[in-house]
C-alpha cells in the first residue's frame, strides 16, 4: 500500500540557529513518539547538510526545494541532482507554485526535473494546484490535467511510481483558506484516475497524493482522513515543531 506522508516546507526562513534547533527538536520528537506516517522535511539549500547531520539514521528524510533541470555546469545559484545523491538527500520537492510564479517554472521544466531526479534515484515531490481565477472559472480540473500530463506522461510506470505528488492550490496557499476536505478529496480523486486510466489501477493505488494549502494542526485530521488524500506539504506550520507535530498526529 501506499505510504502516508506528512512533509515540512521551511520555504526561505529560519537562520542557521533556528533551523538546527528545528531539526534536533524535530528529531526529539521522532524518537519519543511512533509516528503513523513517513516524517519529511525541505529545509533551504544551505542547511540540507546539517539536516543529513542531524538525521544520521534517516528518523526524517530530507529534501531540496528545487533542483536544477542541468546536470552540471555552469548554472549559477543552482544544486544539481548529483549534489543531492552525494549528500544522501531523499528527494527534491519540484514545481512549487512560487517557483512557477517568481522564477517562471512551467510544467515542462517540471518534466525534465522529474525525470532527472528519478535517473538519479531521487525522490520527486511533484507540485501542482489552479490558482483562484482558475477555480472561480471551473477550470480547475483541466488545468490540474494538463499539469499531470506534461509534467508525468513521459514517465514509464516503474517511474511514476517513485513520484510523490502534492495537490497545492495556489489560492490556499499561505493565505489562511484551505480547500475543504471534499474540495480536496475530488481533485485527488481526479489525479489518481488520470493515472489509472493511463497507467492502470494498481500503479494509481502505489502513488502518495499530499495536499498542500493552509493545513493546521485543527485541520489536518479530517484532511487526511479523506480515501485519497495520504498526507500534507505543510508551509507555516511546519516552523514550529508543536504545530508540525499535531499535523503528524492526524494520522493517529
Ligand atoms: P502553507 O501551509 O503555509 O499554506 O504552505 C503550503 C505550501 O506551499 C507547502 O509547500
Amino acid at each position: 500500500m501506499r505510504k502516508n506522508i506528512v512533509a515540512g516546507n521551511w520555504k526561505m526562513n529560519k537562520d542557521v540557529i533556528e533551523a538546527q534547533q528545528l531539526m534536533f527538536q524535530l528529531l526529539s520528537y521522532k524518537k519519543e513518539n511512533a509516528t503513523n506516517c513517513e516524517v519529511w522535511i525541505a529545509p533551504p539549500a544551505l542547511y540540507l547538510m546539517m539536516a543529513k547531520d542531524v538525521f544520521e539514521f534517516d528518523e526524517i528524510g530530507v529534501f531540496s526545494q528545487d533542483m536544477s533541470e542541468h546536470e552540471s555546469g555552469a548554472f549559477t545559484g543552482e544544486i544539481s541532482a548529483d549534489m543531492l545523491k552525494s549528500i544522501a538527500a531523499t528527494g527534491s520537492i519540484i514545481g512549487h507554485s512560487e517557483r512557477r510564479l517568481y522564477h517562471g517554472e512551467t510544467d515542462s521544466h517540471c518534466n525534465r526535473k522529474i525525470k532527472l531526479a528519478l535517473d538519479k534515484g531521487l525522490t520527486p515531490i511533484y507540485c501542482n494546484g489552479e490558482t483562484l481565477e482558475q477555480r472561480k472559472t471551473g477550470q480547475h480540473l483541466e488545468v490540474v490535467k494538463n499539469q499531470i500530463e506534461v509534467a508525468l506522461f513521459t514517465l514509464s510506470a516503474e517511474e511514476i511510481k517513485k513520484v510523490v505528488i502534492a495537490y497545492e492550490p495556489v489560492w490556499a496557499i499561505g493565505t489562511g483558506e484551505t480547500a475543504s476536505p471534499e474540495q480536496a478529496q475530488e481533485i485527488h480523486a481526479h489525479i489518481r484516475s488520470l493515472i489509472a486510466d493511463k497507467y492502470g489501477k494498481e500503479v494509481a493505488d502505489e502513488i502518495s497524493i499530499l495536499y498542500g494549502g493552509s493545513v493546521k494542526p485543527d485541520n489536518a485530521k479530517e484532511i487526511f482522513s479523506q480515501p485519497d488524500i495520504d498526507g500534507g506539504l505543510i508551509g507555516g506550520a511546519a516552523l514550529k515543531v508543536e504545530d508540525f507535530s499535531k499535523i503528524i498526529e492526524g494520522f493517529n
